[in-house]
């Protein structure tokens, strides 16, 4: 695993035209590299400065990838580890750790094995990134180009709307890094989708991932203004293959945490889960959903301490103090089982240990932390470059892949954005040989 890639000697100055539109982590790394190899990089944003999104990522703490192994790393991007893995082997969790400590943000390991800066934020990495694109290091620096929101093509020209109205540019090679479509006040708005599909690049639909979703039958007032915004720590999320599937063949089962909104749930556990719930309420228009609310407890250690007998006392409190099931939990309890149910002691038993919840749909794309879909893979050349469009290449959250939270996203699009890079410097170098007399 990252194994440097052989590239072409490097080249001073070229006088080849390369643009970067889009300022995100994928465009900034296509960025870093091209400039190394030192070509006059241009990098154009939509928005009045870049990295946007990935300032924002910071503000919870900025997850910049997860330390486990590489098996197991590749295995959250799910059906996309192939498309993704030449990328990721060539820049790893450790280059990512690597690379954050070069520029002064050197990293630790959270307690769930998460990565993060000792700062925690993203804005001094991307401070000192942005210094050295702007060649702190002795490097030609990257032009910035803010407020430039690219909006398609006129002739062979790139057209950007402005301040000053429309600018046209032409470029020898263009690596898109537009990202998804999610919070789109932040620059990633997915308007690029009909201006590549316009031009024969195949997309598939940008949807909501790592993001939450609505409860099909909608909190009564009393759950939502009691328990809205409350964790659900220590439980345990089960997503069914199909209503009334078998829970051993369950499409997703993971321990740990979440929280209650408004019209239904949110958080890490949750997202991870958002794959398995979109395809079933792609297929069943509703995903099924258990919930154990005591994962540490065997269904019979339950049944027992629910059978001991109760005396005088309210079931709520013999559930607090034979089980500690207190405050949401108890809350979720009584918001989802009839009277009858919560009066029989064995079906009470299993409800704590698989709590049946509906999900009726996903939250807004706009609000996701990412979206899944993107530029098909089968629209990419060998390389990055897309089939329809010689010399323009993607990177970043803009391809069809989907991983969960954990520093999955940030790294591949890491990566995706070194690759482009590389792949550009071998096209413009397969260029200048061609034209180059012999
Ligand atoms: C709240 C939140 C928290 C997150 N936390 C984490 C985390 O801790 N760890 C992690 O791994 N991931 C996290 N992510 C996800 C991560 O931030 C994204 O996956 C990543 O930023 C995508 O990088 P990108 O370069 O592909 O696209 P983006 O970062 O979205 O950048 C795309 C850029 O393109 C520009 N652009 C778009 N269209 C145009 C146009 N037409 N013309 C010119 N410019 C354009 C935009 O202005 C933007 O600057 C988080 C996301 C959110 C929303």
């Amino acid at each position: 695993m990252n194994e440097p890639v052989a590239l072409p000697a490097p080249v001073q100055s070229l006088a080849v035209r390369v643009a970067i539109i889009g300022g995100g982590p994928a465009g900034l790394m296509a960025a870093d590299v091209l400039s190394s190899e030192g070509y006059d990089v241009q990098l154009f944003d939509a928005m009045p400065s870049v990295g946007r999104k990935f300032l924002l990522a910071g503000r919870g703490g900025l997850n910049l990838t997860h330390a486990e192994a590489m098996p197991a790393f590749m295995s959250r991007y799910g059906g996309f580890a192939e498309e993704l893995s030449t990328a990721i082997a060539q820049f790893d969790n450790e280059a990512v750790r690597r690379w954050s400590s070069e520029l002064g943000q050197n990293t630790f390991i959270g307690s769930s094995h998460r990565v993060f800066p000792v700062g925690m934020k993203a804005s001094p990495l991307l401070r000192a990134w942005l210094n050295r694109l702007q060649g702190s290091d002795g490097r030609k620096p990257v032009r910035f180009h803010a407020r430039h929101r690219w909006i398609g093509w006129e002739g062979g020209d790139w057209v950007f709307d402005t301040l000053q109205g429309h600018r046209h540019f032409t470029f020898d090679a263009v690596v898109l890094a537009l990202g998804g479509g999610s919070w789109a006040r932040l620059g990633s708005d997915g308007a690029w989708v009909p201006l590549l599909e316009g031009r024969g690049v195949g997309v598939s639909p940008l949807v909501a991932s790592n993001c939450g979703f609505d409860v099909q039958r909608p909190w009564s007032d009393h759950f939502r203004s009691r328990y809205a915004g409350h964790p659900l720590k220590s439980v345990a999320l089960t997503v069914l293959s199909a209503p009334g599937a078998d829970p051993d063949q369950a499409l997703f089962r993971r321990k740990g945490e979440f929280v209650a909104t408004d019209t239904g749930f949110e958080g890490s556990l949750i997202y991870a889960a958002s794959a398995a719930a979109r395809a079933q309420l792609a297929a069943h228009a509703s995903a099924h959903i258990l919930i154990d609310l005591l994962p540490d407890h065997s269904l019979e250690r339950v049944l027992l301490e629910v059978a001991k007998p109760r005396g005088s006392r309210s079931l709520s409190t013999h559930l607090k103090s034979r089980l500690g099931l207190d405050g949401i939990k108890a809350g979720l309890l009584y918001e989802v089982l009839s009277p009858e149910t919560l009066k029989d002691e064995r079906a009470l038993a299993i409800a704590i240990k698989a709590l049946p919840l509906v999900l009726g749909a996903s939250r807004p794309l706009d609000e996701a932390i990412s979206s899944a879909g993107g530029v098909c893979w089968d629209a990419l050349d060998g390389q990055h470059g897309l089939k329809a469009l010689p010399g323009v290449f993607c990177a970043g959250e803009m391809l069809d892949w989907d991983a969960p939270t954990g520093g999955y996203l940030l790294t591949a699009c890491l990566a995706l954005g070194r690759k482009a890079g590389q792949d550009v410097h071998r096209y413009l170098q397969a260029q200048l040989a061609v034209s180059r007399p012999t």
